[in-house]
């Protein structure tokens, strides 16, 4: 299914993107048409580890969720509890035990490896709490990693989207900064921009605030925040932070492994 999108940081041509850049609308654009009401859908879904050896565990059990395009979700509940393990099915790094889940109205469990690596690499960003950059890399360099790695962009394209990211998450000045000599707060909006990098429909954010101080952690949100508000980008952010969760459109709890209704 062929995305409908064209912004500055999305595949719009660089005249398209430099117009819009000027009307001052970063991160916007038009993701209407894309052929299913949500974004994301779970059915039944199960996840055991260590399946068939002694110590098998299902973690999670029997998970229905819906996820709407455009939606910015909080996801809570206490540590163990399977929020990562959701977060890591739904992001196409683990498959579920058992049940459905559809992207964009597709059903994964029909795709071999290289399509969920395609799916993956187009559909999904994530952001984590230890922000993972390569910290000998700078911050360009950190964000141009993944169109570096996809090979779908143009070279030219690459880093010219890499500053223009830079300057939407207001840390232009810090482009040739490593990511080392960066504040974690800094750390982790460049995280967020490289989440950005491919353009994707939805973004997954693992606590991407708990180890950063109040002040950082409000300028992170935020700007996920005007991402999703600006560009339509769907959003699943785990945290364990209330007043961040109250901000978001909704709110969803995972307790041992199931959703509480
Ligand atoms: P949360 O992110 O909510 O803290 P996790 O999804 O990380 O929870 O973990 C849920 C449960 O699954 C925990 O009991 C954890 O120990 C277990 N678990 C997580 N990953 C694995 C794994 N790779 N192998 C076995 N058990 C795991
Ligand atoms: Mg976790």
């Amino acid at each position: 299914m062929a995305k409908a999108i064209s912004s500055e940081v999305g595949t719009g041509s660089r005249e398209d993107n430099a117009s819009r850049q000027q009307a001052g609308a970063p991160f916007r654009s038009d993701r209407s048409g894309q052929g299913s009401s949500e974004i994301l859908r779970l059915e039944k879904v199960c996840k055991a580890y260590n399946v068939g050896q002694p110590n098998e565990t299902e973690v999670l059990h029997d998970i229905d969720l819906e996820l709407g395009h455009g939606e910015f979700l909080a996801l809570m509940g206490p540590s163990g509890s399977g929020k990562s393990t959701l977060l890591n099915i739904v992001g196409l790094l683990d498959r579920p035990t058992s049940g459905r889940l559809l992207i964009k109205g597709q059903d994964t469990a029909a795709l071999g490896d290289a399509e969920i690596t395609h799916l993956r690499g187009h559909t999904i960003g994530f952001v984590f709490q230890y922000h993972l950059l390569i910290s000998a890399f700078t911050a360009r360099e950190n964000v141009m990693m993944p169109m570096l790695v996809d090979r779908g962009f143009p070279n030219a394209e690459i880093e010219a989207r890499a500053n223009r990211l830079l300057a939407q998450i207001g840390l232009e000045k810090f482009a040739d900064n490593l990511a080392n000599n960066m504040s974690g707060g800094q750390q982790q909006r460049v995280a967020v921009a490289r989440a950005l990098a491919m353009n994707p429909d939805l973004v997954l954010a693992d606590e991407p605030t708990g180890n950063l101080d109040t002040h950082s952690a409000d300028a992170v949100f935020a700007l996920m925040r005007q991402v999703n508000r600006d560009s339509g980008t769907s959003f699943l952010l785990v945290t364990h932070n209330i007043e961040l969760a109250r901000r978001c459109d909704r709110i969803i709890e995972v307790i041992d492994g199931r959703i509480r209704a």
